[in-house]
């Protein structure tokens, strides 16, 4: 079954209650040997995050779950070391029953490449199965689109530099539409923070890719 980036689902399942009050409570206990109320939550957040006073964002964290993403995205993903991740097994799992993930534009376009490609795989993935070879074995010939599910956890310390780095154009369009989800449900979550974080452009109003801008960026001026 072939799927795209647009189908990708990205749900939150857990997060620490009240992340701002948290924030602010820890940022008081710096000041005050007794934690004292906080007349302005969004102020004292900008003002943590400019300072680069980030430890205190260590205190709120946040699980997402995340399925129908490729295991390209996994592997990039899975890079941001200070996120705690679980992922769908390939040793235990059929990846029959998972779809594979790819962008909408390229398949309209290659539909045909992709259908023939994609067919073939799993055509020989099934044929090991059947031939009595382990899964664990026969998911070498499955190809980087094939899909995962995933649930990851991050601190909003953590999730500063995610963003920063992967809202950033620069990134292949699987990674901006799933950095882009989890930014919509983190700034609901924690809107005092995660309304002012994004990529270098957002943030501090000058991109920081140099010669490696993306294209779009470019010609945007
Ligand atoms: C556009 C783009 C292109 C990329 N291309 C490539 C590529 O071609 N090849 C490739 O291999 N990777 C590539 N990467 C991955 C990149 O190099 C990082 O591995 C990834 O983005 C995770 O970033 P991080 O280490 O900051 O995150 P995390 O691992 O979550 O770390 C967060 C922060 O914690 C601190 N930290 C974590 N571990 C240590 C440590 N051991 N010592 C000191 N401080 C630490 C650092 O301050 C770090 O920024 C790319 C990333 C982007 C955004």
């Amino acid at each position: 079954m072939i799927k795209t980036y647009d189908d990708i689902a990205v749900q939150v399942l857990r997060c620490t209650e009240s992340p701002a009050k948290l924030i602010c409570d820890a940022a008081s206990q710096t000041m005050h040997q007794h934690i004292e109320e906080c007349p302005n939550m969004y102020t004292l957040v900008k003002f943590l995050l400019n300072s680069e006073h980030h430890s205190v964002f260590e205190h709120a964290s946040i699980t997402f779950h995340l399925r129908g993403i490729s295991r390209s995205l996994l592997a990039q993903i899975t890079r941001h070391r200070t996120f705690k991740f679980t992922s769908s097994s390939q040793h235990y799992q059929d990846y029959r029953e998972y779809p594979v993930v790819i962008g909408k534009d390229q398949f309209e376009k290659y539909r045909e490449f992709y259908g023939t490609a994609f067919a073939c795989i799993y055509e020989v993935y099934e044929e090991l199965l059947k031939t009595g070879v382990p899964k664990e074995e026969a998911r070498q010939v499955l190809p980087n689109a094939a899909g995962v599910n995933l649930v990851v956890t991050a601190d909003a310390r953590n999730l500063i530099n995610f963003f920063r780095q992967r809202r950033c154009q620069r990134n292949v369009n699987e990674m901006i539409q799933v950095a882009d989800a989890m930014w919509g449900h983190a700034k609901t979550w924690f809107p005092e923070l995660f309304s002012i974080v994004g990529a270098p452009c957002f943030m501090n109003g000058k991109c920081n890719q140099g010669h490696m801008q993306a294209e779009s960026c470019k010609n945007a001026g």
